[in-house]
């Protein structure tokens, strides 16, 4: 391992100005993607700016009612957050369906949103690839890509974005609030991640220095009546093959609100728009659950090995939505 200097930053303050007075600095939060990254060559910081000591540890109402969550807040303490749980359960259940238990009481909610991908080539540092070395070539289009994007990729990069809760923060309208060498800023987290095009090497908005602060979600009801479920080839400790987090609100037995998000399909979090217009105003049926998912992934043009996930995420998605509608017959219908 290529020798590197560390410092513990003792204020925001303190971490932006040292990254920004030295090259080659990079943050370091819970260290399990970062760590892993440097033993295999693929990340080589020459100074780490340990951010775990700063205040961003707390889970917080908003005066909206919503939550903020700092960018400290370990995954597990997040998950097991009674507002979390009760306000907003398919986050609980999405950071549940990440990782392990130890690996989860490490990680953090910021270094969460910004782990890189798992495409085996980015991991390898004898191969080529566009997003570790850009202008490299992307092996993974006609070699291994099983895992990797089936919508929003191009022919530079067909990576996907691992992160579970990412999804569902998605699902659920949640906004970055970032910190940096030009002040503060707040992103909404649909507009965080970036899809690949002719630049795949940059994974989401943020720029050089910025720290993630926060992470708010907006108050309820929405989330209430919210569910996340990951396809993965082992039952646990495995990345999404596709996963969904949904958000259903109910009038009469018509679909008054929906937000829907998939995981494992693309380069970011896939908020499914399209699905969302056609659910408007509809009957909850699982008939037009399908028919909506449909229009959505009409988009998709899977590779050769991973056209399995298209019919994966449509079934999926219509078992996640037909189990947040409840059946016609119960009186459970608001
Ligand atoms: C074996 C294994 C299995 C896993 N399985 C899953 C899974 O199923 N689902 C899933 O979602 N994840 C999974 N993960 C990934 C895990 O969730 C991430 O590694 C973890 O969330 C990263 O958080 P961290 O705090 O350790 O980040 P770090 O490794 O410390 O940092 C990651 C990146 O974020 C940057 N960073 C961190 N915090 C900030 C901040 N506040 N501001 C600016 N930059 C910051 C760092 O500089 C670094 O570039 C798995 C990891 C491992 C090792
Ligand atoms: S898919 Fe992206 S990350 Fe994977 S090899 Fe191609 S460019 Fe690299």
């Amino acid at each position: 391992m290529k020798p590197f200097a560390y410092l513990r930053a003792a204020t925001a303050d303190h971490a932006i100005d040292t990254f920004t007075s030295r090259a080659g600095a990079q943050y370091l939060a819970g260290g399990t993607n970062l760590v892993d990254l440097m033993k295999l060559g693929v990340a080589a910081p020459d100074l780490l700016i340990d951010i775990r000591r700063l205040p961003f540890d707390r889970i917080t109402d908003t005066a909206e009612g919503g939550l903020n969550i700092g960018a400290g807040v370990r995954n597990s303490d997040l998950a097991a957050h009674p507002g979390v749980r009760s306000r907003y359960p398919c986050l609980s259940q999405a950071l549940l369906a990440g990782a392990s238990g130890q690996l989860r009481n490490t990680a953090t909610t910021g270094g969460n949103l910004l782990q890189r991908t798992r495409c085996p080539y980015f991991q390898d540092t004898t191969k080529p690839c566009n997003k570790r070395l850009p202008g490299s070539g992307c092996p993974a289009r006609e070699g291994s890509h099983r895992d990797l994007a089936v919508i929003g990729h191009s022919e530079h990069c067909v990576a996907t974005h691992p992160s579970d809760m990412a999804v569902a923060l998605s699902a659920l309208n949640a906004t970055v609030h970032l910190y940096g060498p030009e002040g503060e800023r707040a992103v909404p987290v649909t507009d965080f991640h970036r899809l690949p095009g002719d630049r795949p090497e940059q994974d989401t908005l943020i720029r050089p220095g910025e720290l993630i602060t926060a992470v708010e979600l907006p108050p309820g009801p929405i989330g209430v009546r919210s569910r996340y479920r990951k396809a993965r080839d082992r039952a646990s400790y495995a990345f999404a093959l596709v996963s969904v987090a949904a958000v259903l609100e109910l009038e009469q037995g018509d679909v008054r609100y929906a937000a829907l998000a998939f995981g494992g399909l693309a380069h970011r979090p896939w908020r499914a728009r399209v699905a969302e217009e056609a659910l408007h105003g509809a009957p909850a049926t699982p008939e037009n659950f399908a028919r909506a998912v449909e229009a959505e992934l009409a988009a998709a043009s899977p590779l050769r090995d991973n056209g399995f996930k298209v019919p994966l995420a449509r079934n999926l998605a219509v078992s996640v939505l037909t189990s947040l509608a409840p059946h016609p017959d119960s009186e459970d219908l608001s």
